[in-house]
């Protein structure tokens, strides 16, 4: 049987326990996903390609059907190139869906083979982001039901 592989890709700048919350439910839908960190060198990130992977690796070494990996180009490209026909995505509250719903139909014009697949994620996530997560860091605030523990001490060090 052919195995269900989802990429997931996005900034983690850093990853959050709403990334995490997707990738957990992706489980239960797909036999294997792919986290894999967008290189887009116009966006300015906090952390590094690799520093966002390290991160990443982190969480994941123990689970061998969650694979880390970045890329750089088309999407649709990429996916098919890592044998995967689906892209994975987390829908928050409604400021998501006008830009997800462009992505998914470019995305389908582009390769109608590559679905795009939305998952919620649990109410405490939904008006989450990597963003408000490096805000509240940089103001010595508490993330700590926001980030893995991983992840809060790398945003302390970078950040404080
Ligand atoms: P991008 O810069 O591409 O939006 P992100 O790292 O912010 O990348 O997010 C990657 C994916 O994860 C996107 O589909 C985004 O909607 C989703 N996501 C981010 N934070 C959350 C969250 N708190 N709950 C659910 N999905 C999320």
């Amino acid at each position: 049987m052919n195995e269900k592989k989802a990429i997931y890709p996005g900034s983690f700048d850093p990853p959050t326990n709403g990334h995490l919350d997707i990738i957990d439910r992706g489980l239960t839908v797909f036999d294997a996903i792919i986290v894999s960190v967008i290189v887009n060198p116009s966006k300015d990130a906090l952390f590094s390609v690799k520093e966002r992977k390290e991160m990443l690796c982190d969480i994941y070494s123990s689970n061998p059907r969650v694979e880390i990996d970045s890329f750089e180009g088309l999407l649709v490209e990429y996916a098919s190139k890592k044998g995967a026909n689906t892209i994975l995505r987390g829908l928050r509250a409604v400021s998501d869906f006008e830009y997800e719903f462009q992505m998914a139909l470019m995305n389908r014009k582009l390769n109608p083979e590559i679905k795009s697949v939305y998952l919620m994620p649990s109410p405490e996530f939904t008006f989450l982001s990597s963003s408000i997560v490096k805000e509240v860091s940089s103001l010595r605030g508490d993330v700590s039901t926001l980030v893995p523990v991983s992840v809060e001490k790398q945003l302390k060090k970078k950040l404080l």
